[in-house]
């Protein structure tokens, strides 16, 4: 198969979450599987430092764009097996832009509607360069989701197009990109018509156009795709993902098991594996020595490494941590960046408890490593959670989690490798981190066992990989048979 993939964000080059991570990696493990070729389209935002990745120079072609000719700059770089394509075209990604997202949402409707209109020329001069046709066009979350509607309108009889199948997942409901109308009228693009996006008044939506527009669907975890169609998580859309339930999987993401390894990791004082989980200590002691804790082994470590916002439950772990500090003897590192509000109640922890909590600000990607690697218990009590990749390396780090039972956590976290609670409450995450210190004190032999059974558990890329094969086929067969 022939594969292109559209997204805001591909890391290493530019991640600002979950999502740079998944486009990061799922191309090459749908290269390593063979047969299919892959390629990348991002957009080529100023803050991208090209000559690190050694990103070259590789076309340019110009479109018409708000009633001028605009020249799209596209650079490229062969990543791990993958092509990966950058775009811009002046003022859209432009070399002087420091941000990825810009603070206006309006801006960035522009912005995304333009990468969705110049990636699919740039397939159509590529696919004429190269001699084929792709498969698959893979869009990724509202940014690319307008390419769906392009692709089944404008496109519709294209030589190159008319029979590529679009795909469009979904890694996070809340995000939509409303307002999209004005963009397609000054783009000279016509108003929406599909029947059942002008029935539901969801004509102005990004990734409602994407979700009534695409051949399949998928989001980023089973559960996910389930609760996405409820009116609890569904954020307005449930109605159209009923509507297109038929069309739509959850494959979980995997985890990258080569960079998220303790046996190998440069960033720890001592490597381990689950055979050798008696190293895993000295990582502890060093972990309270880096942060200014008491240095103990035998004092249960609490930690979170997360986005302080609301997502992620700090409003009912916040209040836990302070509870605990009067009920307990634990101790607690936080690392994270995010609303000021949250920050401030985490710096007013780590003042009134200077000996038992800890808190770093900001973003630290080799301290999040250490911390996952010396602390006992992680918490992640979040509000939804499409995926989650914290608990995902928590678990390959015998770092055992505490995780609300929602989305991706309920799919990744058992009780034979973590423990969970349902209730979005304060009162139920506290019982469920007291259940856990209980066994933490008198059941070593149990907790030794947990934390084997997490990190021998498998999520890597190849299995998700495979379900994504599947889920082209069927968009293919689809397509063929309805168009
Ligand atoms: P989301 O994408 O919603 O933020 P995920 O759990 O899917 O949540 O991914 C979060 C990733 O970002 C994890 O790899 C986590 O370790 C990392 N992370 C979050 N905050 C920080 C931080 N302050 N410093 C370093 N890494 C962080």
């Amino acid at each position: 198969m022939r594969i292109v993939h559209l997204a805001a964000e591909c890391a290493p080059f530019v991640k600002v979450g979950g999502l740079g991570d998944v486009v990061g990696a799922l191309p090459q493990a749908l290269n390593r599987l063979g047969d299919h070729q892959i390629c990348v389209i991002v957009p080529y935002y100023g803050a991208i430092v090209s000559a690190a990745f050694g990103m070259e120079p590789f076309a340019a072609f110009s479109i018409q764009w708000n009633g001028a000719e605009t020249q799209v700059e596209v650079a490229h770089v062969h990543h791990e097996g993958v092509d990966i394509y950058f775009l811009r075209g002046w003022p859209f990604f432009s070399a002087d832009e420091v941000f990825i997202y810009h603070g206006d949402d309006g801006v960035n409707l522009g912005r995304y509607l333009f990468f969705c209109a110049a990636a699919l020329e740039f397939i159509r001069i590529l696919s004429d360069q190269e001699g084929w046709v792709p498969d698959i066009v893979h869009l990724h979350d509202w940014h690319a989701a307008l390419a769906a509607m392009l692709l089944a309108t404008k496109y519709r009889n294209d030589a190159h197009l008319r029979h590529t199948a679009s795909v469009l997942s979904i890694h996070n409901m809340m995000y939509q990109g409303w307002g999209v109308g004005w963009h397609l009228d000054r783009a000279g693009l016509p108003p929406i018509a599909h029947p059942l996006l002008r029935a539901m008044g969801k004509t102005e939506n990004s990734l409602a156009i994407g979700l009534a527009y695409s051949t399949m669907l998928s989001t980023v975890s089973p559960t996910y795709a389930r609760e996405i169609t409820t009116s609890e998580g569904g954020y307005d859309l449930e109605g159209l993902l009923e509507a297109r339930v038929a069309h739509m999987l959850g494959i979980l993401n995997g985890l990258d098991s080569a960079r998220w390894n303790p046996s190998t990791s440069a960033v720890l004082l001592s490597s381990f594996d689950e055979h050798s989980l008696e190293e895993r200590s000295a990582n502890k002691d060093a972990l309270q020595a880096e942060v200014g804790l008491p240095v103990s082994s035998s004092v249960p470590l609490l930690s979170s490494v997360t986005r302080l916002v609301g997502q992620k439950g700090l409003d009912i772990m916040i209040p836990v941590l302070r509870q605990l500090m009067t009920t307990t003897q634990v101790q607690v590192v936080i690392l994270g960046s995010g609303m000021v509000e949250f920050e401030t109640a985490l710096l007013d922890l780590a003042r009134d408890f200077p000996e038992r909590i800890a808190v770093k600000l900001g973003f630290d990607e080799p301290l999040s490593e250490r911390i996952y690697a010396g602390a006992d218990l992680f918490l992640m009590p979040s509000q939804f959670e499409p995926c989650g990749i914290g608990q995902m390396i928590a678990l390959r780090y015998g770092c055992l989690p505490v995780v609300r039972q929602v989305g991706g956590l309920a799919d990744t976290v058992d009780q034979t490798t973590g423990f969970l609670f349902k209730p979005y409450e304060i009162e139920a995450l506290r019982a469920t981190v007291e259940d856990a210190l209980r066994i933490y004190a008198s059941d070593q032999l149990r907790w030794r066992r947990m934390q084997v059974a997490a990190m021998q558990r498998d999520f890597s890329w190849e299995a998700s990989a495979r379900r994504y094969i599947d889920l082209y086929s069927l968009a293919i067969d689809s397509k063929r048979q309805y168009g």
